[in-house]
């Protein structure tokens, strides 16, 4: 039902254009959403490209490679900027305000809003059952997480915990292709892990080619992603942290993360 765009801009953000059918009880026209632009000139060309009209923005969260485009596509199309509540004051032009728990509908597409705190305080993530599609902005990556700027590492780990919880088959539209240096961290800490080398592997080749690497599924991020292992006792006794609480493993690989 959603129609996902895949727009590469700046260095290594995704911003995410989604279609969906009008909602028929409405009587509306078709919605068109873009997550986290960062910036309108990909935005601009891919909508005029398909004679689209945007109708909503969604931000994750403020950080200005997210929302650094709000206000010149508010301006131009007078779309619906849609963020989150604990984080209100701080996206530009808000519109709607959301939190955890709530529904926003686009077009005839219900995207149901969780609260994500960790890389910022007031992170949120927009997820579309129906189209098994999460747009989680810098909270999940492929093969990684964000980096906690405003958060600690138990509201990380219960952001990515909830996360972690979807379906497998859910499609991770992540904001930055951060994959293959992820890999790289990833393997230096779970190197026994047969079907991360695998996906490591394919990583390499997608890149070499050019190739995205995401939007991943949450199925390969559960197998592979450490940032979602750290209750796993046998990735804990292989880093000896045997025993240790989930948080406290979860802090020690986000730690050697950030020094990697
Ligand atoms: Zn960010
Ligand atoms: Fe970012």
């Amino acid at each position: 039902m959603l129609e996902i765009l895949r727009l590469p801009v700046l260095k290594d953000n995704y911003v995410w254009l989604l279609r969906a059918g009008p909602d028929e009880g409405a009587g509306a026209d078709a919605a068109v959403a873009v997550v986290d632009p960062a910036v309108e000139g990909p935005v601009d060309a891919a909508l005029a490209a398909r004679g689209w009209r945007l109708t909503h923005i969604l931000n994750t969260h403020h950080h200005n490679d997210h929302v650094g485009a709000n206000l010149a596509l508010k301006a131009r199309h007078g779309c619906t900027i849609v963020g989150p509540r604990a984080d209100r004051e701080r996206i530009p032009g808000i519109d709607v305000a959301v939190g955890e728990g709530e529904f926003y509908k686009i077009g005839a597409a219900i995207a149901r809003v969780f609260d994500v705190p960790g890389h910022t305080r007031g992170h949120i993530a927009f997820w579309f059952a129906e189209d098994r599609a999460l747009f989680c902005g810098d909270t999940l990556f492929a093969l990684g997480c964000g980096r906690l700027f405003e958060g600690t590492p138990a509201q990380m780990w219960a952001s990515l915990s909830k996360l972690r919880a979807l379906p497998d088959d859910t499609r991770v539209y992540c904001a930055h292709e951060y994959t293959q240096s992820n890999a790289r961290f990833a393997l230096s800490v779970d190197p026994g892990n047969a079907i991360l080398r695998a996906r490591a592997t394919a990583v390499d080749r997608a890149r070499a080619a050019d190739e995205a690497t995401v939007p991943s599924s949450l199925g390969e991020e559960k197998a592979t992603n450490p940032f979602l292992r750290a209750d796993d006792p046998a990735f804990a006794r292989a880093l000896g942290l045997a025993d240790r609480p989930p948080t406290e493993i979860f802090a020690a690989i986000r730690a050697a993360k950030d020094r990697f």
